[in-house]
């Protein structure tokens, strides 16, 4: 077959078309923002490995998400990430349209080939209207990732849906389930109900021909989180201005309701199967839905994509085939202390030298380092740590190191705040706790930062935080959690077994809040100064059994292997 062609070797079996408006595949395609978009490289890597047809669709964005700089007063600025698809990608001889705001856009796909050791294949395809012939404006609808306004967005989320839909069957793939990994997808249930339209001359009703039914046995949803603001919503006005009328509006209208168009009904209303990303966001998203019957399918991480070099190696020696079969890593305590500890203090002499490039701060390996890198949105509260600066003096004087990470949307004035707010703590620290806050948090910060310090913090408010899969990392690298109970942590938290709680536990299939911030930083504290310092120091042994079960009782599970089986037996195979 010559090269131009090699593509259409994929036609030939019926794929799960996974559709997700960012997917991170590598820190080299900036087409991610954060977990949301990990999650679903990792989730197309699992699915090579496991040799599960999928085909997966997302957008170019050509300038990415955004490059952070944080200026000498702590305040976040951003700029365009520059990276070449033409280097990394293959430009499909394929075209297709959709018509936004009763114009006509070209796309064309770029194709990826995520290629796994074990020899499965996954095409991903990104979207691009980058096109001559397009208008000046629909030229940078594939430029970036969450940025403009909400017609952007609407726009965006219409190539997204429709123009993946029409380019899968351009390109000849045969789809068994469409996967909207989110919302922003949800318009390729339209393409799908305009596809299979029954003929209107054998109903009286023109209504009865749309068939909801058929178009649901198609299509599987994962909604992410039970923030209000991830949920896209469009007023009918702004709809009826920029969508094609490829369903009628009145119909849609009945079927979403009169206030405006809500991406997560429309994506509930149109699937068969509905899940949230751990057990406690399945709840929550059935009480925020009440009317649909929401599943749970915990998240998970990629086991050879979030390994450090020095935990490859020391698996590779003692539990072969771990990366393809991470079930393998409950075996981990076959590893003596010394080889398992040495691994550890190899990726934490990693992270320092990256530490000391990069900010020119020495940070010592003998001293219990503390790593916390997230979105910088409010609810994920950064700075509860800081809230009481003497009392993290009195406590960890000498005895703490912390590292900070994390990027702010570019809109949120809060986030940049809480950001700048870090900075202060680390000025008022300095000469008694080592604080730095590494710029730029992406793919390739992750994979040298979580790895490299002793113990991962997650602080957010209850009961918000849907998964968070970078502590399923840290537990991947033998480093132990301490968080709130919320997400996956509620499931794979075991106190001083796999790691430690703060405050107090989950209510039940309560939307409510519990705990205030007070009380989560009193207990935060509490257990710094009382169990987690003196183990770390005191009982190193006691330690090393903390960092052990960290693989064996939550990475062996939390995993995207684990996640992938899942989704075919549970949803995908129905
Ligand atoms: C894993 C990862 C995330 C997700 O982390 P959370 O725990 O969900 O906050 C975000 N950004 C990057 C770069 C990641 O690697």
């Amino acid at each position: 077959m010559d090269k131009h062609n090699a593509w259409k070797s994929f036609a030939w079996e019926s794929r799960i078309a996974y559709f997700s408006m960012e997917i991170g595949l590598s820190g080299q395609i900036p087409t991610y923002s954060g977990g949301l978009g990990v999650l679903a490289g990792d989730t197309i890597k699992s699915a090579a490995d496991l040799k599960v047809p999928m085909v997966a669709v997302t957008l170019l964005h050509r300038k990415g998400y955004f490059r952070q700089q944080i200026d000498s007063d702590g305040w976040q600025h951003e700029y365009p990430v520059q990276w070449n698809p033409e280097r990394l990608l293959e430009l499909l001889p394929v075209k297709t349209l959709v018509t936004i705001e009763g114009r006509d856009v070209k796309i064309q796909p770029w194709l990826y080939r995520v290629k796994s050791p074990a020899g499965g294949v996954v095409p991903v395809i990104f979207l691009d209207t980058d096109i001559p012939g397009n208008t000046e404006a629909d030229r940078r609808l594939t430029d970036t990732l969450y940025g403009g306004d909400s017609e952007y967005r609407l726009k965006q989320e219409i190539v997204l849906g429709i123009g993946g839909a029409r380019m899968l069957a351009a390109l000849n793939f045969t789809v068994r389930k469409y996967h909207m990994n989110e919302g922003h997808a949800a318009l390729l249930t339209l393409e799908l109900l305009n596809n299979i339209r029954a003929p209107i001359e054998n109903t009286l009703n023109e209504r009865a021909s749309w068939d909801v039914q058929q178009v649901m046995d198609r299509c599987v949803f994962t909604t992410h989180t039970p923030v209000a603001a991830g949920h896209d919503k469009f007023p009918w006005p702004v709809v009826e201005k920029i969508l094609p009328e490829i369903v009628p509006f009145a119909l849609l209208r009945d079927l979403i309701g009169k206030d405006s168009l809500n991406m997560t009904i429309l994506a509930l209303k149109l699937s068969r199967y509905v899940n949230g990303v751990a057990k406690k966001h399945g709840e929550i998203s059935q009480s925020m839905f009440p009317g649909f019957e929401i599943h749970a399918i915990t998240n998970g991480i990629h086991p050879f994509t979030w390994a450090s070099p020095f935990f490859v190696q020391l698996y590779d020696r003692h539990l072969p085939g771990w990366a393809f079969e991470p079930e393998l890593l409950v075996r981990v305590d076959t590893i003596s202390d010394e080889d398992f500890w040495d691994a550890h203090q190899g990726a934490k002499a990693f992270l320092t030298l990256f530490i000391e490039e990069t900010t020119g701060k020495k940070f010592d390996p003998e001293i219990l380092t503390i790593g916390f890198a997230r979105r910088y949105a409010t609810y994920k509260r950064a700075d509860l740590i800081f809230s009481d600066l003497q009392r993290l003096v009195d406590i960890g004087n000498g005895k703490l190191q912390l590292v900070f990470a994390g990027k702010s949307h570019p809109h949120d004035a809060p986030g940049k705040e809480l950001i700048h707010r870090i900075h202060e703590g680390i000025h008022s620290l300095s000469g008694k706790i080592e604080v730095v806050f590494l710029q730029n948090y992406n793919m390739d910060v992750a994979y040298r930062l979580i790895p490299g310090v002793d113990l991962w913090l997650n602080t957010p408010k209850r009961p918000l935080e849907a998964s968070g899969t970078s502590g399923m990392k840290a537990a991947l690298n033998g480093v132990p959690n301490f968080s709130i109970l919320d997400g996956w942590w509620i499931e794979g938290h075991i106190e001083d077994v796999t790691g430690w709680a703060i405050g107090p536990p989950p209510r039940e299939k309560s939307l409510a809040e519990n705990g205030s911030d007070q009380e989560d930083a009193r207990d935060l504290y509490d257990k710094l100064e009382k169990k987690i310092i003196p183990r770390y120091y005191e009982d190193r042994a006691g330690w090393i059994r903390v960092m052990k079960n960290a693989v064996s009782k939550n990475a062996y599970y939390f995993n995207t292997h684990v996640m992938m089986r899942r989704y075919v037996t549970e949803a995908y195979i129905r």
